[in-house]
């Protein structure tokens, strides 16, 4: 059977972290699925559209076994609808682990099929980088090239132009 796993996450935007965890993954999995999360509770900075074209852009080399999708509601229905049964997340500080316990626990009780999550230990570069953190700069007209991909630097300032 293919193992076909998905990473979701909201990307807004996508970091040099969710890069990593996105690369490792490929290299694990017959197939990874990139899942742009629309959350109607959520003020997002990038409209659904622009997080998962900033995903597409981000990612400069994509391997073959990689898919860029987008949801909206429970992860486990869209996994079931795409054929998928392990849940990659990316584990930081200690900061991650109980909210990440939770979501685990909860998707493996309210999961029509039998799924899998799978933490990858984010690498030490990325540890505390999220794209809050990158907002933050951002706003700040900080330099941000050390934590995006330099091919969406221009989007994010535009972004900004538009605040
Ligand atoms: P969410 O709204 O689900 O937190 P994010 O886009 O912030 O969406 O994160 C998606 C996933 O990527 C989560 O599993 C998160 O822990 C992981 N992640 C975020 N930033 C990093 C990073 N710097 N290194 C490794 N994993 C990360």
């Amino acid at each position: 059977m293919e193992k076909i796993a998905v990473y979701a996450g909201s990307f807004d935007p996508i970091t040099k972290g969710h890069i990593d965890i996105i690369k490792r993954s490929t290299k694990l999995f017959d197939k990874v699925i990139v899942a742009v999360l629309n959350n109607g509770n959520k003020k997002y900075w990038f409209s659904l559209e622009e997080r998962k074209e900033l995903v597409k852009k981000a990612i400069k080399e994509p391997t073959g076994n990689l898919e860029v999708d987008s949801f909206e509601g429970l992860l486990v229905n869209f996994m079931e609808k795409k054929g998928a049964t392990i849940v990659v997340r990316g584990l930081r500080a200690v900061s991650d682990y109980e909210y990440e316990l939770q979501l685990a626990l909860t998707n493996n009780v309210i999961a029509p099929i039998e799924i899998e999550t799978v933490f990858l230990t984010a690498s030490r570069e990325n540890l505390y980088l999220s794209s809050s953190l990158v907002k933050e700069i951002a706003v700040n007209n900080g330099d941000i090239s050390e934590f995006v991909s330099e091919e969406i630097i221009e989007a994010i300032k535009n972004k900004l132009n538009d605040k």
